[in-house]
């Protein structure tokens, strides 16, 4: 998609991309692209996402510097609700003790650490699509959420119930209060 210049050209062929039609993006996909984007060299590429034989979905994307990405895409294609995004992600690092560095997404909705950004619009952490697709949620649903969300997130179960109770901590939204009363007793 879109003229996204030279440089490497990934295609991520895998099947994994079903997560109730959410598209999700792993930090690792970018993991070169970053390292070579130095010395004020901008790498770029496309990431596609297919189911058999058919292409379910495409992003552009440039690596700016190795703290930085740009994504681009159209959501909505040849819909009333036609939009193209564009949009930078910040990328943060930590070090492991077993050696190396990891790379992060910061949450463009929220600007939390982060392994995975899932779609299909704008890209955001599990949290953030917490909070807006399961509007309904029950204490059970979001449980099923946390475990997954330390994994990608490089959190113990603690930092992310602590994540997730500052998530639905709003002092002026009485349906939220009443919701952070039944998560007090993790
Ligand atoms: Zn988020």
């Amino acid at each position: 998609m879109g003229g996204s210049g030279s440089g490497n050209w990934l295609r991520w062929t895998s099947a994994r991309c079903r997560v109730e039609d959410k598209l999700n993006l792993p930090i690792s996909q970018f993991r070169e692209t970053l390292k070579q984007a130095v010395n004020g060299r901008t790498v770029g590429g496309s990431l596609t996402w297919r189911r058999g034989e058919n292409v379910t979905a495409s992003i552009g994307f440039e690596a700016l510097d190795p703290l930085r990405l740009r994504l681009h895409y159209t959501v909505g294609r040849g819909t009333a609700d036609e939009r193209r995004l564009d949009y930078f992600v910040n990328v943060t690092t930590t070090r492991p003790y077993y050696g190396g560095v990891r790379n992060w997404f910061l949450c463009p909705r929220c600007g939390r650490r982060c392994g995975v950004l899932y779609g299909p619009d704008l890209f955001a952490c599990r949290l953030c699509h917490g909070l807006a697709y399961e509007s309904s949620q029950t204490a059970h649903r979001m449980d099923s959420l946390i475990v997954p969300f330390a994994i990608e997130n490089g959190m113990t179960l603690r930092e992310a119930k602590r994540a997730f109770r500052e998530a639905f901590k709003d002092p002026y939204d009485r349906k939220r209060s009443r919701r952070r009363r039944r998560f007090s007793d993790w």
